[in-house]
């Protein structure tokens, strides 16, 4: 065994080596050596522990650490932590793939699992592309995606991502060129009017003959802009979808399993779509694992066509281990009563957030589930605002002009509060 490294050794090597998300190797961001992680708590390395704001990025709903996510990890190591895919199966997989046929909207019945979010998104690209291969109409072979939208970091993904905040500037050369409507005006709560609408009806009436699918995220768009928008908008997107011969994939690896307060955002709107990819917080946030379900139409439509099967196939597709914590995972939160876990959550953020409204700068604060966000008029400075959240005991990491909470569902009102409060602070001392 070699002994473990102390926090100056893992900053040398980091500094060194490292790429951390979305940053340079010269003009480094300050990264914070973490020694381990329970429950709602982070201990770093210098002994502080600070309360997680961020559940790791949608993630860690059940918390860190969990005693029966770590008993159905170490269970499932004992029999097989992988084994290919191709020609075998087993009962994590098939117990996951049930379970989410049965969960997800109804006529969703076909699995198939991946790697991560964005390996789910190409996944789903990829299907609907197919679909339209196999059924003789190749030239139907574009994507349309509503501003503000973020679907992962890989090609395909990054075509549909917001034009503006994400990287289509810099990859113009290469990326396909797809359909953007503008962003919903009507917001969440709010009706959706004729005139809501009306920009992206014009868009699918003119270019239905080339679009393969529609792409969005139901209710929240998360990374491209944390907003909420209308249930009826996407109520208005499916039918439009129908009427005009194009297939709806939801985007749910973000809003999947509760964190809006439904298990799947689409539940608002009482929809289904054609596909639908899952992600993130499938595992618990303790392996990663994605899902891209479709219905029999679909799948039989590719399966019928040329090439005759879906061309996909991941190495660690079904990987045992990580679907042994999905299923776990899906059993902790079904056999609590998380609805109302969630609502508890959506009254303590609105509550705690309240106060930012009243500060120079905020131009908007906005809760739904277990997501909270405070909206600034500027770019936020996010090397010293983290060190200020550190500093008060707290784990919160803007990006842009946003500062959000998306807790883990077993953080506790003591901590919800903490979280709040530091965000008020923060932004109180800010606009003084
Ligand atoms: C995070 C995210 C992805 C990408 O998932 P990765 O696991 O990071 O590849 C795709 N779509 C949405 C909505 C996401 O939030």
């Amino acid at each position: 065994m070699e002994t473990e490294l102390d926090s100056a050794e893992i900053l040398a090597i980091d500094q060194a080596h490292a790429w951390h998300p979305y940053t340079s190797t010269i003009d480094r961001d300050p990264v914070y050596p973490v020694h381990s992680a329970q429950g709602c708590e982070i201990e770093l390395m210098d002994g502080r522990v600070l309360i997680d704001g961020m559940s790791s990025w949608w993630c860690v709903i059940h918390g860190y650490s969990h005693p029966v996510l770590n008993r159905a990890a170490r269970d499932q190591l004992e029999r097989m932590s992988h084994v290919m895919f191709g020609g075998l199966t087993h009962e994590p997989a098939m117990r996951l793939v049930k379970s989410l046929v049965e969960l997800t909207p109804e006529p969703l019945e076909r699995v198939f699992l991946c790697d991560s979010g964005s390996v789910a998104v190409e996944v789903a690209i990829k299907m609907a592309l197919q679909f339209w291969i196999s059924a003789g109409r190749p030239e139907k072979h574009r994507l349309m995606t509503i501003r503000g939208g973020y679907h992962g970091d890989t090609f395909d993904a990054m075509s549909v991502c917001d034009p503006v905040t994400g990287m289509h500037h810099l990859f113009s050369q290469v990326l396909p060129q797809q359909i953007f409507a503008p962003a919903p005006a009507c917001r969440f709560g709010e009706p959706c009017s004729g005139d809501d609408i009306a920009p992206f009806v014009e868009l699918i009436e003119r270019y239905q003959g080339q679009l393969a699918a529609v792409i969005l995220e139901p209710i929240v768009q998360g990374a491209g802009g944390m907003r909420f928008y209308s249930a009826e908008y996407l109520a208005k997107v499916r039918d439009l979808c129908s009427r005009f011969d194009v297939l709806l994939i939801a985007d749910e690896i973000a809003t999947g399993f509760g964190r809006t307060g439904r298990l799947f955002a689409c539940e608002h709107a009482g929809i289904a779509p054609d596909i639908m990819t899952l992600g993130k917080a499938l595992t618990g946030g303790y392996l990663t694992l994605a899902a891209t379900l479709t219905t029999g139409a679909v799948a039989e439509t590719i399966s019928s066509g040329k090439p005759g099967v879906f061309m996909h196939g991941p190495t660690f597709m079904g990987n045992p281990l990580a679907c042994a914590i999905a299923n776990a995972s899906i059993e902790l939160l079904l056999a609590g009563d998380w609805r109302d876990n969630i609502r508890r959550i959506e009254r303590a953020l609105s509550a705690g957030l309240a106060p930012c409204r009243a500060f120079g700068g905020v131009i908007d604060v906005r809760v739904l589930g277990a997501i909270g966000v405070v909206e600034m008029q500027e770019p936020v400075a996010m090397r010293e605002i983290q060190r200020r959240f550190v500093e008060r005991g707290v784990w919160i990491r803007p990006f842009g002009r946003l500062i959000y909470l998306m807790p883990p569902y077993v953080i506790s009102d003591t901590q919800l509060a903490a979280l709040c409060g530091a965000v008020c602070e923060v932004l109180g001392e800010n606009s003084a």
